[in-house]
């Protein structure tokens, strides 16, 4: 979906009423594409339209610019009524550079080309402009042409394209947008085809549309910029819509006008947006452009801003919620404590005890816990109290039953004592209808005490990450099995398979596939209905056999990330059926760094948990380097008297080190010299979650 402009170039940061375009795919829109001017905005549609080309996907183009202006008025331009012919003899006129063009002018030509005034008007330009009057009022109606379309009568609040400039104007941006439209036409030849003025069969159609039919929806989206807004919600609408409604769509007789696409039809629209909630955008991997290495930092940060939780919600009962991912904030059912308490085992009395030796006589009974005393203890009586036991009326302090000589009838002991010593305060804990954990949170055992204590039966929690873990490469065996020398062990998918169910994900399995493309995409697609996010590794770089990153390439989603890491290849990140992939490295040892790096935090997310940084303990180095800018370092390191030590080699084949290692060392970016006893940021492996 593109919503056009007719005016000059932007600027570099995105602003409202610029060009904005965004790509749907089944309902999901990519993050809206800011395009500063006409130019860049016409390279992009010639770049994405020849990628989903040779992809292979049929593409919808929805401008919300006319394409045809009210009949009659390509016969007195062109001498017939066909449109396409129209658009070329603006294609052939029109001079277009992001600082000015020649609309006003053009317009006064044409309108020198019919009878009175013509129809065109609204000289947005200070310098007067031959047969172009400023006003509409100044026009005469010799011109004969209707003041809209049939299409634009039948949107209320739609302009007459013969108006130039001023508020919602579209006059403008239709002169600017033909010749583009004619260009696109000429490109992509019998590919392309022009509804409804030609049968919408060709692999690439261009419609006209009009951004309004949905004002609360686009109201209600999350896009600051309201073009931005718009254009995500219908290109999420239009993809979402089945083929049966786009049919009724375009079944529409309207070949002299054009007609907008979806008018009068806004229900099935809003229809086609309310069955298909958008998960993941389909662009959510996408790296901004220009940037070759891609900074470690950098690259998480993007995985943090894009990623969603992709899993609904299930209520739990408490002792099965666990290392669950919170989908509510949790209350505090009651205070804790509920009542003021004792903390020892002891003697209760009203506070304070002055100094030297203090006797108080006891009255009769006791308050235990579970067994308060009901009664009430007199100024300067005491009762036998135990740890946990209600304190009764008349009493606020307690003193240590060590610290005391009792007889059965009286108490002595050495004041002073503070009044509410070894006493506990009712809620002084938590107090009844606190928040005590937030959504996201991923639920430890003593959050499963905090909140037994306060009463929580059940939580509401995220269900269950479905992590699908693949092999893939024709020379992998399964550990054991006979293999020649060529051949090697599958090492990557047990280590997978155990990092994720270790952080809390129900693991499936999804063994070994061979480079082969075909075979690769059905075990995806199989995977997609039982997994929420699939790991893969090898095949994720450019080369010949790397199927992976192909496929993924193939969806229009694939993002390969050259990240500025040692160890590491590219990342293949992409949505396979909308379902996320992390095309992890072949090689063990970037493959496991990469999971925890980049898969742990990610996966966290879209369980439903926050992005949470791995702790980092700065512990003196047992070893030396130096290591040069430009990327970050991961070694392979355990912990020895204290020191930090790194396994013998950096070679990221030797899988042993993963081994031998408790976790890792993490060496910033810029160059540095490491000499024995320096401080280096050691991570452990279960710091990675
Ligand atoms: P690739 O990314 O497919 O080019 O693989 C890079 C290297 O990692 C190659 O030497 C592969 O043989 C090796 N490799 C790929 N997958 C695995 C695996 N599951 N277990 C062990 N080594 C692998
Ligand atoms: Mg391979």
């Amino acid at each position: 979906m593109v919503d056009w402009s007719g005016g000059n170039d932007r600027g570099p940061r995105p602003v409202k009423d610029a060009i904005w375009a965004c790509i749907g795919t089944a309902g999901i829109a990519g993050e809206p594409i800011y395009l500063r001017n006409r130019q860049l905005a016409e390279d992009w549609l010639v770049d994405t339209l020849t990628t989903l080309q040779d992809a292979g996907h049929r593409v919808l183009v929805g401008f919300d610019l006319c394409f045809a202006y009210p009949t009659g008025f390509a016969t007195q331009l062109v001498g017939s009524e066909d449109t396409l012919a129209l658009w070329d003899w603006f294609e052939a006129r029109v001079q277009d550079d992001p600082k000015a063009n020649n609309r006003f002018d053009l317009a006064g030509e044409i309108n020198a080309m019919f009878p009175g005034t013509g129809p065109f008007w609204f000289n947005g330009l200070p310098r007067d402009i031959a047969h172009l009057p400023r006003k509409g009022l100044d026009r005469t109606s010799d011109h004969g042409l209707a003041e809209k379309r049939a299409a634009d009568v039948a949107i209320p609040g739609s302009f007459s394209p013969w108006q130039l400039a001023g508020a919602g104007a579209v006059g403008g941006q239709v002169i600017m947008g033909l010749p583009v439209l004619a260009r696109l036409r000429h490109r992509f030849g019998k590919a392309l085809s022009v509804w409804p003025f030609q049968p919408p069969e060709a692999q690439i159609v261009l419609a006209e549309t009009y951004f309004s039919l949905l004002p609360d929806l686009v109201t209600a989206d999350p896009e600051p910029i309201r073009d931005a807004a718009q254009v995500s919600v219908y290109a999420r609408a239009f993809s979402a819509l089945p083929a049966t409604d786009m049919a009724t769509l375009m079944a529409v007789d309207a070949t002299a006008e054009g007609w907008v696409l979806g008018a009068g039809q806004a229900a099935l629209l809003r229809k086609a947006l309310i069955s298909n909630p958008p998960l993941l955008k389909n662009d959510c991997f996408a790296m901004p452009q220009g940037a070759y290495w891609t900074p470690v930092a950098e690259a998480q940060n993007h995985l943090r801003d894009r990623l969603t939780c992709v899993m609904p919600a299930e209520d739990v009962a408490l002792k099965n919620a666990a290392g669950r991912f919170l989908a509510k904030d949790v209350h505090a059912t009651r205070a804790h404590p509920p009542a003021p308490n004792a903390a020892v085992d002891g003697y209760g009395f009203a506070g304070p005890a002055p100094e030297g030796i203090v006797r108080l006589p006891l009255v009769d009974g006791r308050s235990a816990a579970g067994a308060p005393y009901h009664g009430h203890v007199p100024a300067g009586h005491a009762i036998r109290i135990l740890t946990g036991a209600n304190l009764p009326q008349g009493v606020d302090t307690v003193v240590l039953q060590e610290d005391v000589s009792a007889n059965g009838t009286e108490v002595n002991f050495h004041g002073p004592l503070k009044k509410g010593a070894n006493a506990r305060d009712a809620g002084e804990d938590m107090v009844q209808g606190q928040t005590i954990l937030t959504q996201g949170r991923k639920i430890t055992p003593g959050d499963l005490g905090m909140m037994a204590a306060v009463g929580v039966r059940s939580v509401s929690v995220f269900k269950t990450l479905r992590v699908g873990v693949l092999s893939t490469g024709d020379e992998l065996r399964e550990a054991g099995e006979a293999a020649t020398d060529g051949e090697i062990f599958d090492a990557n998918r047990p280590m997978l398979c155990a990092l994720a169910a270790g952080w809390g994900y129900q693991v499936v399995d999804l063994g070994r596939a061979p480079d082969d493309r075909d075979t690769l995409r059905m075990i995806l697609d199989d995977a997609t209905h039982k997994c929420d996010v699939i790991l893969t590794s090898g095949g994720a770089s450019a080369g010949d056999e790397d199927h992976m990153s192909a496929l993924l390439e193939g969806t229009g989603s694939l993002a390969l990330w050259r990240i500025a890491m040692k160890p590491g290849r590219p990342l293949a990140l992409g949505l396979w059926n909308d379902t996320p992939v992390f095309g992890l490295p072949g090689n063990p040892v970037a493959a496991m760094v990469c999971a925890l790096v980049f898969a742990a935090p990610a996966l966290s997310v879209m369980a439903g948990g926050t992005w949470t940084e791995p702790a980092r303990y700065m512990l003196p180095a047992g070893f030396t380097k130096s290591k040069k800018e430009g990327r970050r370092e991961y070694l392979r390191a355990r912990l020895e008297n204290g020191q930090v030590t790194i396994f013998a080699s950096e070679g990221s084949g030797r899988v042993s080190g993963l081994s031998w290692a408790t976790g890792l060392v993490e060496l910033d970016d810029p160059a540095q010299k490491v000499g024995f006893g320096d401080p280096v940021a050691y991570i452990p492996f279960s710091s990675f979650e």
